[in-house]
């Protein structure tokens, strides 16, 4: 204890603390992290690596970055929660830079992503009651096969992972599953005049990257709109850069990265931002809409003790200008073209890898083997052995989601590594 005390932990020590007092509700890689700054992380022995995650791509600004810790730092001396029984005099502030960023009328800030999904769902659920007319307790609201949304008991009722539902019911009723990347099951589940929502990600992370058609989401909020039903697009971890545009759903317009301020895009209904709204230097969140919609939120009805305080405001505002500083979806977009490319050769030469997707800086390899094998578990160990953290997500799938900081020398040395390692497992 002494030793612990005095922070002289090695990584095998710190990993038995978390095995003995810690949940068990994650397993996670065994490398004990440190110390990070940009694209790089340093374990307790001070060996450094790559950061092929960004903690979910909460991280998409960078480990520690200098303008986010600085409006932290520089906030938390001053003031850091007052609730919302009173006004603060940062959260003004941050809802009119938020609203303007994004194009919205009004935000309401939460902490974590699943938190902000939970709030657009009930959202959603009051204006098809106050709005669209449908009869009490009867809106439904349609969902995607391989979703990830957060893990509260409400989301995970719409959860189609065993693990996440299993002896955890009773489950919350009013949402219907329709396959991923389906707009003939949409147009079909959309017939019920009941549906009062489309809740969506743009791109499945968790699933695997799983990416659909370049016109799904244009497609699908055309046909929202036409039933009068809310788009409600959960870029928890697609946005803020991460695909190569500012938002995933600006995905197909072709502005290379560049029309984040242009009306050329699916504007969702109800955008749910989470991770990367503070750079992951703190739990920020955002659910984003119009005033129609927005406004069927009355005093009381709904909040967070910590939504919207001081210190999360002064962080989101840093690290959205970090985002247009830095150029990040621009930077985002030409690394991951040149990343998808690089991949895409192992793809044709080696029977190791049978696939490379994505957009952006968020990609998956698929790994040539049965989806419970370890392979890909295996070959993340590897990673971590040469210097590059990775996680398997869905089995036989590998994430790879850097820091969008990363500059192309960087890139090109752990595709390097990324390359070299997956070859030893090649079988002859
Ligand atoms: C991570 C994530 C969430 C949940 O965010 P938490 O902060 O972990 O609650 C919700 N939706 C998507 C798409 C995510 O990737």
């Amino acid at each position: 204890m002494a030793e612990v005390m005095e922070g002289k932990l090695n990584s095998a020590q710190a990993m038995e603390l978390e095995n003995k007092y810690g949940a068990h509700n994650y397993h996670p890689l065994p490398v004990v992290l440190d110390r990070g700054e940009g694209v790089y992380v340093w374990d307790l022995e001070g060996k450094k690596y790559y950061d092929f995650l960004s903690a979910y791509s909460a991280v998409n600004q960078g480990h520690c970055h200098p303008h986010i810790v600085g409006a932290m730092k520089a906030q938390a001396e001053k003031l850091c929660l007052t609730s919302r029984a009173f006004y603060n005099s940062v959260l003004g502030k941050y809802e009119k830079y938020i609203t303007e960023y994004f194009g919205f009328e009004k935000v309401l800030p939460m902490n974590s992503g699943a938190e902000a999904v939970e709030t657009a769902i009930k959202i959603c659920r009051k204006w098809a009651y106050e709005k669209k007319g449908v009869a009490a307790d009867q809106a439904k609201i349609i969902v995607c096969g391989e979703n990830f949304h957060g893990r509260t008991t409400t989301i995970v009722s719409f959860s189609s992972d065993s693990d996440a539902r299993n002896n955890f019911g009773p489950f919350t009723g009013g949402f219907e599953s329709i396959p991923y990347n389906d707009l003939n099951a949409l147009e079909a589940a959309l017939q019920d005049p009941n549906v009062a929502g489309f809740l969506v990600e743009p791109i499945q992370g968790e699933a695997g990257v799983n990416t659909p058609a370049d016109d799904f989401i244009q497609k699908a909020g055309a046909l929202c709109k036409s039933k009068n039903v809310l788009l409600i697009a959960d870029e928890v971890q697609t946005g803020i850069a991460r695909t190569g545009s500012l938002l995933a759903v600006c995905g197909n317009c072709n502005c290379q990265g560049n029309c984040e301020r242009q009306a050329t895009y699916t504007k969702p209904d109800i955008l749910i931002l989470g991770k990367a709204l503070s750079g992951g230097s703190y739990p920020v969140s955002a659910v984003l809409a119009d005033d129609e919609v927005m406004m069927v939120i009355k005093p009381g009805e709904h909040g967070s003790t910590f939504g919207g305080n001081p210190i999360a405001g002064e962080v989101a505002i840093a690290a959205l200008e970090v985002v247009d500083n830095e150029r990040l979806a621009q930077n985002a977009r030409k690394m991951g073209e040149l990343f998808r490319t690089e991949m895409q050769k192992m793809v044709d030469t080696t029977s190791i890898v049978s696939l490379v997707r994505g957009r952006g800086l968020l990609n998956a390899v698929v790994i040539n083997d049965t989806p419970d094998s370890k392979t890909a578990w295996n070959i993340c160990v590897a990673l971590k052995e040469n210097g590059l953290l990775a996680k398997p997500t869905h089995g036989n799938i590998i994430r790879f989601a850097p820091p969008l900081v990363m500059n192309e020398e960087q890139l090109l040395d752990c595709v390097r590594i990324i390359k070299e390692t997956i070859l030893t497992f090649e079988k002859a």
